[in-house]
């Protein structure tokens, strides 16, 4: 017996050792030989503000890829945006073979630090840890892809394969729909997306991530003498407001995945609300019962059936006004939702195969609850994909925003046998 356990030992050891072929570990070698150069490429490119009205500093982040992606073969473009849009535009690189899956690469060039903010650079704080502005959302993730791509390029094994990267300007304050058509076009012609969003760790990656959409409630009321409220003249546009938001908490607030945040709400005689600025002002006083209120809110869903299932309860209760009161909501779209479907788990397992040929573990499928909305989702309707395979760290959107320095070596070898076996 303890012969068998010690032959199936082996046998095992010796599983891990073959599963990864020849090419294979000489990809894992050229990943750790180019660190350095890696690591001083994400250091420039972080130290270069690229908020995204940041349009020069966009564009020059993106040229600074672009000139990495060419000397790996590739065909750089920049997508332009019509200028009432005021977004830098999107870097699209291509190469095209017959080899494996046409793969279709996400990234975003922009983060959400603007330049009025004060520029915090590179730092790298210990052996395992650097920060900066969108070190890890997601200039790091950026980075990942191109130093996976150069150490497959280095052993001449991007050959013949269709790859598309493709980082957009304005993933962190969208242009729109607009912005995304050309987008949402070349990723239909192809067999996977895979988008570089921050990762959480070596153990999961995002097979689903929730939408985004927005809501605005408007509430007209009999406005009055105060002492009137409760008879004649009705219950008035904030008790109204008030009603409505609480039961949409009472009736929807438990619904695994659904997620509805009243942002601001303004209320009185008069409110005005100015969608440039997100500021509204109000005029009102203790002794007059309001006449009008506003509330803005988002949505969050995973899949259109439950986004459509929660807009009709929500119509629902809108329509039970208190006595001489009436309440109006309008909803609109934002960001579609990235439903987890067994096309996505079959790109998940092979991350997982991958992983544990490397020696790191199983990969699992992240909780899509856990997740705001991204661009990948733009096209999960249309093609298998996948996110969250950038770089690990934490913080994103804030100034303590950090990056695993020790993870993303690992990270990027494993990207880089991922579009190595995708791509055969
Ligand atoms: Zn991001």
């Amino acid at each position: 017996m303890k012969k068998l356990v010690l032959l199936l030992a082996l046998v095992s050891q010796a599983v891990v050792g073959q599963s990864l072929s020849a090419a294979e570990k000489s990809v894992l070698t050229t990943v750790t030989a180019q660190m350095p150069q890696t690591e001083s490429f994400l250091e420039k490119v972080v130290n270069i503000n690229s908020g995204t009205l940041n349009k020069e500093g966009v564009r020059q982040v993106g040229d600074m890829m672009g000139d990495e992606l060419k000397k790996l073969g590739f065909t750089i473009e920049w997508v332009t945006l019509p200028d009432s849009l005021n977004r830098a535009g999107h870097l699209v690189a291509t190469r095209r073979g017959n080899k494996g899956k046409k793969l279709f690469l996400i990234g975003h060039l922009d983060t959400v630090f603007e330049k009025s903010l004060p520029m915090e650079p590179f730092t790298r704080l210990n052996d395992s840890t650097a920060s900066g502005q969108g070190v890890n959302d997601m200039k790091g993730g950026d980075v990942l892809v191109i130093a996976a791509l150069k150490a497959l390029h280095t052993q001449k094994l991007l050959d013949d394969t269709s790859i598309t990267v493709y980082f957009t300007g304005d993933e962190e304050s969208s242009g729109g729909i607009e912005s995304r058509l050309d987008f949402i076009e070349r990723a239909k012609q192809s067999d996977a997306a895979l988008a570089f969003e921050t990762a959480q760790g070596l153990k999961s990656v995002t097979t689903g991530r929730r939408g985004s959409s927005s809501w605005t409630l408007t509430v007209k009321a009999r406005s009055g003498h105060s002492s009137r409220i409760f008879s004649d003249l009705g219950y008035g546009a904030i008790y109204e407001a008030a009603r409505v938001l609480t039961e949409f908490r009472r009736t929807l607030g438990q619904e695994q995945y659904l997620t509805f945040n009243p942002g601001l709400i303004v209320g009185g005689s008069e409110v005005h609300y100015d969608p440039q600025t997100a500021k509204a002002d109000a005029i009102g006083k203790t002794n007059i019962v309001a006449g009008s209120t506003l509330v803005k809110g988002d949505l969050r869903f995973l899949g259109e059936a439950q986004k459509e299932k929660a807009r009709v309860r929500m119509q629902e209760i809108v329509e039970k006004s208190l006595p001489l009161t009436g309440s109006k909501i309008t909803f609109a779209d934002g960001i579609p939702s990235m439903e987890p479907s067994a096309a996505n788990d079959k790109l998940r397992a092979v991350v997982d195969n991958v992983s544990r040929d490397m020696g790191f573990g199983p990969v699992t499928a992240g909780d899509p609850g856990s997740r705001g909305a991204g661009d990948v989702s733009f096209v999960a309707a249309y093609v298998p994909c996948l996110d969250g395979l950038g770089a690990s760290g934490k913080g994103a959107h804030s100034i303590e925003e950090t990056m695993n320095m020790a993870e993303f070596p690992k990270l990027i070898q494993r990207t880089a046998i991922l579009l190595y076996r995708l791509t055969r």
